[in-house]
């Protein structure tokens, strides 16, 4: 697998082409960013942290039947993916209350969402990510209605692979956000799954171990990843 030309740097991610059309390479950079690239800082060990926690999550959700972009580990820090044209839309299941919900409903943190709530979000960090609705995405053509219900499907399928997951080891999904794209037509789970896009809380304590440590700054960011990985049975090196 040769690396060829970067396609595009996101804030935390950075995607290079290959010498095969249908792969990419994601480089994970311990860049950490929160409210839409306002608040940066770079945290060493994140990028490496990430990139292993994603390939675990990926493949405990491959072996459920859910269509993942991961292919192979590279590096530390390097993840070799489909080439997915990615769909501008951000789809949030919340168990609990938490972040955006409590202050747009008055929510108090921590109460529990039963069934867990679905949110469709636009990808614009211009618009600071708006709330937007299957009928937005029609009439906007950001995704076609059968996608749009694969997207949502596959959203819950995760959730049920995940929570208890998580729970195994001890911790709460509160809730998290998933990307997708299609690769020769099928809806296929993209981005990534990491402490960066989720929350996890642990199950007795509540202590939030996500990172909601870095947009709050209750410090302990990477050492909270660490615990997360380590609870999870995800090898890091030292
Ligand atoms: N999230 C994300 N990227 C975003 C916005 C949200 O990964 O651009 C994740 C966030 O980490 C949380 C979930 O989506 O796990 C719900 O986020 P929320 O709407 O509560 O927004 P926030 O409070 O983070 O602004």
């Amino acid at each position: 697998m040769e690396k060829r030309a970067e396609l595009y740097a996101g804030k935390a991610k950075s995607v290079y082409y290959t010498d095969d059309a249908d792969k990419l390479i994601l480089h994970f950079r311990d860049d950490t960013s929160a409210f839409d690239g306002e608040k940066m800082e770079q945290l060493a060990r994140k990028g490496m942290i990430n990139n292993r926690f994603n390939a675990f999550i990926m493949q405990k959700l491959e072996e459920a039947g859910i269509p993942t972009h991961f292919e192979t580990l590279l590096s530390d820090t390097e993840v070799v993916v489909k080439n997915m044209q990615m769909m501008p839309v951000e789809c949030v299941v919340r168990n609990l209350a938490a972040g955006s919900i409590c202050r747009r409903l008055g929510l108090e943190e921590g109460v529990e969402l039963d069934p867990p709530v679905f949110e469709f979000f636009l990808k614009d960090d211009a618009l600071h990510d708006p709330m937007i609705n299957e009928s937005h995405i029609e009439t906007f053509g950001w995704a076609k209605a059968e996608h749009v219900a694969k997207m949502k499907q596959l959203t819950f399928q995760v959730n049920d692979v995940l929570k208890q997951l998580f729970l195994d080891a001890g911790l709460l999904l509160v809730d998290y956000k998933l990307e997708f794209g299609l690769f020769h037509g099928e809806v296929v789970l993209g981005d990534e799954f990491s402490p960066d896009g989720c929350r996890l809380w642990d199950a007795q304590t509540r202590k939030k171990l996500d990172k909601d440590r870095f947009r709050q700054g209750l410090g302990g960011v990477i050492e909270a990843y660490e615990e997360v990985a380590q609870r999870l049975g995800v090898a890091l090196p030292e």
